[in-house]
């Protein structure tokens, strides 16, 4: 090898960020106020706190990326899942072979599932992969995707579940009044609906999430009687969410724009919704369904599809992140999903704390923005 061409592969090894030489599993849990009732709980003892399930991985040239799994109710069940089956696997492996160790964890583990917690695993992989990119490319993560559309993006407030009306109302108020043009409610019965949509009135765009509450002919009936709230969209009214045959009948009434793909795990999910014409817009999570990788095959999908792309978003680290890079990488911006509630602590401060209903883009290299290790280590529970 001559100079020269020890230069260049000196300057490739460098630039691919090296050999994935520790990985490790963070498990935080981090509480929150919120009048709002926690929809997404499974458990008899519900919480108001959310898990951050962190991925970090480190390279043997000392570059750091940062991962998220989906998770809820302090899941030490995927935690250990993801030290146990995950990381040994991706030790060792070039990190910017990104595509492949995401093949090699997905053939390998096809029989434990491509929905749920093995997905969600294997998404935190890849978005940590696509940190160290950016940062061995000293580039942020949108300009490796493609560049910027946009340097902020729109967010909407995704309220909790108050049930009451005056409850909603007051939700509604609150987030127009700290300038969110959009707002999403979880409530399912009419009134309290109707009720936030009144206070909405011409200030706030209105979307309605049921996360999976009725039969099709339930559905059915209630896509008649909310006809005239004038909803943005309709997010997950039938269960189960992979019912695309039950969705497509409600879409067919042509009442709302339905919106699913939450509980999708990969790429075919969301063909198998568009040949049933169960969507109007898919919304994959970074954190479930594969990563920015597939992510990035989802929205270019959409886009072949007369479909929207608009991710589900109710994690708040790494995978927050990512979402926006993602968002602001899109020709047809999405809004980007915040659930609204306070926390105790932010991971990142206020840099990922929405102004006047929008976001800033971080322009750092990576994910932008790296966690704040005193936050991390209160709120870790495992
Ligand atoms: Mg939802």
């Amino acid at each position: 090898m001559n100079v020269a061409q020890r230069a260049g592969a000196e300057l490739v090894a460098k630039s691919a960020g090296g050999r994935i030489a520790k990985a490790e599993c963070i498990l935080v849990s981090l509480p929150f106020a919120g009048e709002g009732l926690p929809v997404w709980s499974f458990t008899s003892d519900p919480k108001n706190a959310f898990d951050v399930m962190l991925v970090r991985l480190e390279t043997d040239t000392g570059l750091v990326g940062w991962g998220e799994a989906f998770s809820r109710a302090e899941d030490v069940s995927l935690r250990s899942l993801i030290e146990t089956r995950i990381l040994p696997i991706v030790v060792g492996e070039e990190a910017n072979a990104i595509s492949r160790i995401k093949h090699k964890l997905e053939f390998g583990l096809q029989n434990f599932g491509r929905v749920g917690p093995t997905m969600y695993a294997i998404s935190a992989i890849d978005i940590a992969l696509w940190d160290i990119a950016g940062k061995a490319a000293r580039l942020p993560l949108v300009d490796l995707i493609g560049g910027p559309f946009v340097q902020e993006v729109e967010v909407y407030a995704s309220l909790l579940r108050y049930g009451s009306a005056e409850g909603v109302a007051k939700a509604t108020r609150r987030a127009i009044s700290e300038g969110y043009r959009y707002v999403k409610l979880h409530d399912v019965k009419y009134e309290e609906i109707a009720a936030a949509v009144e206070e909405a009135g011409a200030e706030a765009t209105v979307m309605l999430d049921v996360n999976c509450p009725w039969s099709v002919s339930e559905a059915l009936a209630m896509d008649e009687r909310l006809a005239g709230l004038n909803l943005h969209w309709l997010e997950e009214p039938i269960f189960p969410p992979d019912d695309y045959r039950g969705l497509a009948r409600l879409r067919a009434t042509g009442r709302h724009r339905i919106a699913a793909g939450e509980n999708a795990g990969s790429l075919r999910d969301f063909v198998a919704m568009a040949d049933a014409g169960a969507i109007d817009i898919a919304q994959p999570d970074v954190a479930k369904t594969g990563g920015v990788t597939e992510l990035l095959k989802i929205a270019a999908f959409c886009e072949a599809s007369a479909i929207e792309f608009t991710p589900h978003c109710a994690i708040f680290g790494p995978g927050q992140l990512a979402t926006v890079h993602i968002s602001a990488s899109r020709q047809a911006v999405p809004l980007v999903e915040r659930l609204y509630l306070d926390f105790e602590a932010e991971l990142y401060g206020d840099a990922t704390l929405p102004r006047g209903g929008k976001l800033a883009v971080p322009q750092a290299p990576g994910l932008g923005l790296e966690p704040d290790m005193s936050v991390v280590e209160r709120f870790r529970v495992a």
